[in-house]
């Protein structure tokens, strides 16, 4: 199915046109962003917590402690809902009232289930460390059985998406455009700054290329992961 069906849960309902259902619109937010945003609720307390993503066809991997609760909840197949944004400026409008920022962000909706063998789980990190940054799981040394235990990997299956896009100029009332005031666009973008060697670094090791350009708004570095064999 190319596209999410529009339901009551994921219909974009102000400013539907800036709506997109389509999956390939959709995953390729999930792709460029580095992290993701899990709500869920217990015992009627909503939670929402940051966290790192991989993303195979409808899938999204997560991983973290055994004794998280976050993963806790969502391996016993608790109903979720992950938010992704990636903001690319503030739109200045010449009132307040239109005054905005680019965007492009994404809801969705799913279950989860603990992935539970040995290969899943280690194909699964190693699509979410090369979601990061390409060239790192080739060159860093592999988790041990013992890391492999600590660590709980879930797959949340995207039942239901939709993603939210704006972008261009800012659109005043029309008797605002004659007023003295600046308006347009501040592009904004995540940027990668020199790396910082560890002090700790053993002598004569050089910062490698994939380190280098490791520019997450280079979008060509996000190379979509080899499918972590579900
Ligand atoms: C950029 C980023 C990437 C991360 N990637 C991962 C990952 O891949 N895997 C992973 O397991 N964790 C990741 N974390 C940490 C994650 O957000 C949680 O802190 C952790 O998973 C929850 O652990 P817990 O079970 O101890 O906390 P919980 O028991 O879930 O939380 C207890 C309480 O602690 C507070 N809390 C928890 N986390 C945060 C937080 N991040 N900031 C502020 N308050 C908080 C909240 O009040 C929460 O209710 C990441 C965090 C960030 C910011």
């Amino acid at each position: 199915m190319p596209e999410f069906p529009k339901t009551k849960r994921n219909q974009v309902r102000r400013l539907p046109k800036r709506a997109e259902y389509r999956k390939e619109a959709i995953f390729k937010i999930i792709d460029e962003a580095l992290i993701c945003h899990v709500g869920f609720e217990q015992q009627g307390q909503p939670f929402v917590i940051p966290t790192i993503h991989t993303r195979w066809e409808d899938t999204i991997y997560l991983h973290g402690a055994t004794l998280s609760r976050m993963l806790q909840h969502i391996r016993a197949g608790n109903p979720l809902c992950v938010e992704i944004t990636l903001l690319d400026g503030i739109v200045f409008a010449r009132s307040v009232f239109h005054s905005s920022m680019n965007y492009r962000s994404v809801v969705l909706f799913g279950t989860g289930r603990l992935v539970d063998t040995d290969d899943e789980k280690l194909r699964a990190l190693e699509a979410l460390i090369k979601h990061v940054v390409p060239g790192r799981w080739e060159e860093a040394r592999k988790p041990n059985q013992k890391e492999l235990a600590s660590t709980t990997v879930v797959a949340i299956h995207i039942d239901s998406a939709s993603a939210k896009i704006r972008t261009g100029p800012p659109v005043d009332d029309e008797e605002d455009y004659q007023l003295p005031v600046w308006a347009g666009v501040l592009p904004l973008q995540l940027q990668a700054l020199e790396p910082i060697a560890d002090a700790r670094l053993e002598e004569g090791i050089s910062v490698p290329k994939y380190v280098m350009q490791a520019n997450p708004t280079r979008p060509e570095v996000f190379i979509l992961p080899k499918s972590p064999g579900v």
